[in-house]
């Protein structure tokens, strides 16, 4: 066994491991890609922080969008204009084809791996219509979300478990990943803390693929669940790395008040309907052919507007409501059983009989490690906004490869998971051979990781992680929302400025290496702060609207100036640089161009 003595004197032995590739995360996405590399025959590691089966995919509830057509006509080029538009014309268009196109095998795939999907009477898949899913270029409602009930996520991520334990994985299961191990521009490991026994562990590999999800936890109220973090992220803004289109975070419309909890978009695709204090169907005025069934930002603003003009529900005329009511107990009870209990327990709402209060609820986040059709990491430089990190890859919510664009539509992020952690396999399969000899890692690999692990775990300062973290989400709450003012932004960078300061005064008060939940949530912040902050400041930067960053002071979308990428890092002091990198127009195969009309129309 290897040690390494820091400065501080104290000294930490440390278990080495080399693998063929390392994957960072359980969840659909780092499951799809371990399940395929280690079947290509490499030797494959997946270090998760949480059991598998606990990674938030689990909580994804209303289906998975592939235009199989069980249900209706349907065609892949109609699901690429979709997602084209959804993202608001900032998608890129090689990866959208590749993505929709590739939904049909591999939705396939996850019915022959096992997937207990719905059925139609006829024994196919059942679909249901989602917000921005259409027919025929944008003209009536497509039924293309693939469901198992309203547990959709649970359903494949069991099964994805499941099929890898088939394959000579090697999991590391309650192993917490500290940093990439850089080497010359190229990534060559990644180090890990085992929250079990305290043991530090150096992975060395060919290629380390990053599938650490989100980072909801960025925000006060959010639908991802507490180990959404971002650290990916994290990791990546640490090696010098930047992330992509950050300012893009999604409002779900329908997060239970006050709660956060998710009630599907699956919802309103069976029929349910959003109504004002007036009992109006606001959603007909704000967008007369798909009406609750428009793109998330859309609802999320149209919620928004009728609570600011004063036609919000209850007595503070906070909230909007969603009626379901009217589906009788027997479709809610075959097709949404998940959600009538989760109205139940945190809204005590029955929902054969009242409407559900609802408000919009940090969802997802666009943004993220950026990378191209292949799930290779991007290191955008003027000469070549398409260069990549050698050695490091990365899929899911974690990346931005970028299918959402400004704006993700609803059943298209499990799609993201499987299709791209399929790519990440067959990349890995046609570029890797099995037990390639690796040249050693450099003398002290892993030593900076190490030193700022140790100086977290003995922070004596004033502040708790749990204060500090409470600042940060309550300012991205207030600052980065649905609607965002020039005012709101600058101000919510200073604030940003001063949590960021705050850090050097953390106390963490457990010392012990061993379930040290503390040092975990210090850590996680860390992560989260990174995450937050090149959030912010790239939106600060981008005077347009757009997506899901709606800028009051500059309602349209200026195409001529930002229809491109923000690509953001930040230093250790929190001081982030942008840059920018074009939106990818061309498709793969030109069977479908899909160009942005002068005026938006829903
Ligand atoms: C409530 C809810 C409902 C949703 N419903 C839908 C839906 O119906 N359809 C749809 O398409 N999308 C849906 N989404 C979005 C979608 O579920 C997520 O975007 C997706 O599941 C993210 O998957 P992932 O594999 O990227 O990450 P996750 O599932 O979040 O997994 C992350 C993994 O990374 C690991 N990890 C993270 N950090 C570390 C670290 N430092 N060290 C070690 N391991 C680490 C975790 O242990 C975990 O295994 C929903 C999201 C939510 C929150």
């Amino acid at each position: 066994m290897n040690a390494i003595t820091l400065p501080s004197t104290r000294a930490y032995s440390i278990v080495d491991h080399t693998y063929d590739v390392v994957v960072v995360g359980a969840g659909g996405s780092g499951l799809r890609t371990t399940l395929g590399i280690s079947a290509a025959g490499l030797k494959t590691a997946c270090i998760t922080k949480v059991f598998p089966t606990r990674s938030h995919t689990v909580a994804a509830q209303g289906g998975i969008g592939a235009a199989l057509g069980n249900m209706g006509e349907d065609d892949w080029r109609w699901h690429m204009y979709d997602t084209v538009k959804g993202s608001d014309w900032l998608g890129d268009q090689d990866a959208i084809e590749y993505m929709c196109r590739e939904a049909i095998p591999a939705v396939y795939e996850l019915e022959h791996y096992g997937v207990p999907f719905s059925r139609t009477d006829d024994g196919r898949i059942y679909q249901r219509p989602f917000g921005g899913h259409m027919k025929d270029y944008g003209k009536t409602p497509a039924m293309r979300a693939c469901a198992a009930a309203d547990r959709t996520g649970h359903a494949i991520l069991h099964t994805l478990y499941q099929q890898s334990l088939k394959h000579d994985v090697e999991f590391f299961v309650e192993y917490f990943a500290l940093d990439l191990i850089m080497d010359e521009g190229a990534c060559r490991g990644v180090m890990a803390w085992c929250l079990d026994d305290g043991s530090i562990h150096r992975f060395r590999a060919q290629t380390v693929v990053l599938a650490t999800g989100g980072y909801g936890r960025a925000y006060q109220s959010c639908t991802s669940a507490h180990t959404c973090t971002g650290d990916g992220g994290g990791m990546v803004l640490r090696a010098g790395l930047p992330v992509q289109d950050m300012e893009f975070v999604q409002f779900h419309p329908t997060g239970i008040f006050p709660a956060g909890c998710l009630i599907t978009e699956g919802a309103r695709g069976e029929g349910g309907y959003l109504t004002n204090s007036e009992g109006e169907r606001f959603m007909e005025r704000y967008a007369p052919t798909a009406k609750d069934l428009a793109s998330r930002d859309v609802v999320s603003r149209s919620m928004t507007m009728e609570i600011n003009a004063g036609r919000g529900c209850g007595p503070n005329k906070d909230h909007i409501l969603l009626h379901l009511e009217h589906l009788g107990a027997d479709l809610l009870h075959e097709r949404l059983p998940g959600i009538s209990e989760t109205a139940k327990v945190f809204a005590g709402v029955e929902v054969t009989k009242e409407p559900i209060p609802v408000l919009p609820t940090v969802h997802y986040n666009m943004g993220g490690v950026p990378t191209n059709y292949r799930t290779e990491v991007l290191r955008p430089t003027r000469d070549d906004p398409d260069a990549v990190v050698p050695g490091l890859m990365a899929v899911g919510e974690a990346a931005c490869v970028s299918v959402h664009g400004a704006n993700r539509l609803g059943t298209n992020s499990l799609l993201d998971l499987v299709v791209f952690g399929r790519a990440a396999a067959h990349r890995c399969a046609e570029t890797l051979k099995p037990g390639a000899s690796q040249a050693p890692l450099p003398a002290r690999a892993g030593e900076a990781s190490l030193e700022r692990f140790d100086r977290t775990r003995h922070a004596k300062g004033g502040t708790s992680v749990a204060a500090l973290r409470a600042e940060m989400q309550k300012t991205m709450q207030a600052h980065a929302a649905v609607f965002r003012t020039s005012k709101s932004l600058t101000e919510g960078v200073a604030k940003m400025r001063r949590v960021w300061d705050g850090l050097s005064d953390m106390s963490v008060a457990d010392r012990s290496l061993i379930w040290n939940s503390d040092l975990v949530e210090a850590l996680e912040l860390h992560n989260l702060m990174g995450n937050a902050m090149t959030t912010i400041v790239s939106a600060e930067a981008r005077p347009e609207s757009r997506g899901a960053h709606a800028h009051d002071d500059y309602p349209d979308r200026d195409d001529a100036n930002w229809m491109k990428h923000t690509v953001a890092t930040c230093d250790d002091h929190g001081e982030v640089s942008l840059a920018y990198r074009p939106v990818r127009m061309q498709t793969l195969t030109n069977e479908v161009s899909v160009f942005p009309p002068k005026k938006r129309v829903y």
